[in-house]
């Protein structure tokens, strides 16, 4: 035990690599699950050690909740939907941020310990950001799980709340600072803990996954601050993986969405809400061409190139095991297919890769939209399935467009457009679709799977 107490150091660092590599393999489908595995033997790793050097744990406490979650754990990556992923990683949030206002809690009340000014920043620090992070991301789950109203917070009393809330949560902690006042910690507390639901209330539900994403990094920085309060570097470092990639991935899904960081995280104060702003349903009548999944099938069989661009909708069907065998199909009689990829199709980061890949899709038939933006030209037919926004050319031509500004894959640039949904209603952004009623484009309306299953049908003769 005292031999791997003095090696723990080189072990966490072992940890440590074992979670960038984990970063790294999670940033393409080919990758992702050895990445996984790898941050599995990292975490194995970094427990063990923990459990090992701890001086005197109690094995039976630590043993039960390690079942506990284990079990919880097990059953709900078994039984949720794809669906709900957002509101779950949500919830798994809100346990880093209650953690880290415990670990806190209890560093504080340990009297047996005196805690250096270093030390008492990072307590106070680790803990109004656990606090936050963890009624945030209730509200968060709330919202995007329908439990609360998605409809934001609004008033002109919001902000000098969330204003007087942060100034009593600082002013509280610096009391603590300079006195060690274990009353002012919990106030302090309290008022992170209010505050948390005052800067997550006000934002629409449309902006929630960007949300999520921040409330991942700001888990990270909690955990990062128990690792400080633990004296526990693997945990400082891992704290500090997630809150910094977490904070990428944030920004990189507003420069997606065309939507302001800073307004994202005061809640709309800094601008306006494309999505809570814009309405949905039926759209104004204008002329369109509408067609059968037969006349769609014989287009493609008869193209030299196909690109399929999906979205929300092929989620919600759930056709993408169906769409793959039509693809196949083509494929078979001689025609070209990939599959473009918008960054904020779907509803969460990644949704549209996670769903190809849960078809078989191969690899190298998913395109990036910077890789096949250029190609849209040279492209006989592009099916549209299930997507709207992220094809939506208001976003270039339209300078009033809430969207205007949101890259986009440029579908409208193909010879021919084939689009698949139920209605001409809009999408999540609320917006009517040029593309829709342009002379190159065929309407056929139906359930996606349905559709594609027809399709299959008709391209086999
Ligand atoms: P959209 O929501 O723009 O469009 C989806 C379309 O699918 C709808 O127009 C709908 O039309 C159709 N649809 C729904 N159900 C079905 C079905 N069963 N069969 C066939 N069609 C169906 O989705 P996109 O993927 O194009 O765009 C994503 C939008 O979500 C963007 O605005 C993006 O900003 C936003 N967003 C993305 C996030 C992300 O991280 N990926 C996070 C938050 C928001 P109809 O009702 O007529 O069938």
């Amino acid at each position: 035990m005292n031999a791997i107490a003095q090696y723990a150091d080189w072990i966490y660092l072992v940890a440590a690599v074992l979670f960038i590599l984990t970063l790294k393999g999670l940033s393409s489908p080919t990758g992702a699950i050895t990445g996984n595995r790898y941050g599995m033997v990292g975490m194995a790793l970094a427990v063990l050690v923990t459990l090992v050097i701890a001086p005197s744990p109690n094995f039976a406490l630590i043993g039960l909740a390690m079942i506990a979650g284990a079990v919880i754990g097990v059953y709900r990556a078994k039984t949720v939907p794809m669906t709900q992923m957002p509101e779950t990683v949500a919830l798994m949030h809100s346990l880093v941020g209650l953690a880290a206002v415990l670990i806190a809690l209890a560093a504080v009340h340990n009297t047996d310990q005196h805690h250096t000014t270093v030390q008492r920043i990072e307590l106070f620090i680790g803990c109004f950001i656990g606090g936050i992070t963890f009624t945030a991301s209730v509200v968060a789950w709330g919202k995007l799980s329908a439990k609360l109203a998605a409809k934001p917070l609004k008033g002109g009393w919001v902000k000098p709340v969330q204003i007087v809330l942060a100034l009593g949560m600082l002013g509280f902690g610096a009391h603590y600072f300079i006195t060690e006042s274990l009353a002012s910690f919990w106030v302090m507390t309290g008022f992170s803990v209010v505050l948390g639901y005052f800067l997550i209330a006000p934002i629409g539900g449309g902006d929630m996954p960007v949300v999520v994403s921040m409330l991942n990094s700001y888990s990270g920085w909690a955990a990062a601050g128990i690792g400080f309060t633990l004296g526990n570097s693997v945990l400082i470092i891992a704290g500090s993986l997630v809150g910094s990639s977490g904070a990428i991935l944030s920004y990189i899904m507003c420069k997606a969405m065309n939507r302001s960081l800073l307004n994202v995280i005061f809640g709309g104060g800094m601008g306006g809400d494309a999505a809570a702003v814009a309405g949905s349903g039926e759209v104004v009548q204008r002329p369109y061409k509408s067609g059968s999944s037969d006349d769609a099938s014989f287009m493609m069989g008869n193209a030299d190139s196909v690109v399929i661009v999906p979205g929300y909708g092929l989620a919600v069907s759930r056709a993408q095991h169906a769409l793959q065998e039509f693809a196949n199909a083509l494929t078979a009689k001689g025609v070209t297919v990939r599959y473009a990829i918008h960054p904020v199709a779907g509803r969460m980061p990644g949704h549209m890769n996670v769903l190809l890949a849960e078809a078989e899709v191969p690899y190298e038939q998913v395109q990036e939209m910077e890789e096949i933006n250029a190609d849209f030209g040279n492209t006989d037919v592009v099916l549209v399935i299930g997507a709207n926004d992220v094809v939506n050319p208001a976003a270039q031509k339209d300078k009033q467009s809430p969207i205007y500004g949101m890259p986009i894959l440029e579908a409208h640039k193909a010879r021919t457009v084939i689009v698949v949904k139920r209605s001409m209603s809009a999408g999540y952004a609320g917006l009517d679709n040029d593309l829709f009623y342009m002379d190159k484009t065929m309407m056929v309306f139906g359930d996606a799977k349905k559709v594609v299953e027809d399709m299959i049908k008709g391209v086999g003769h």
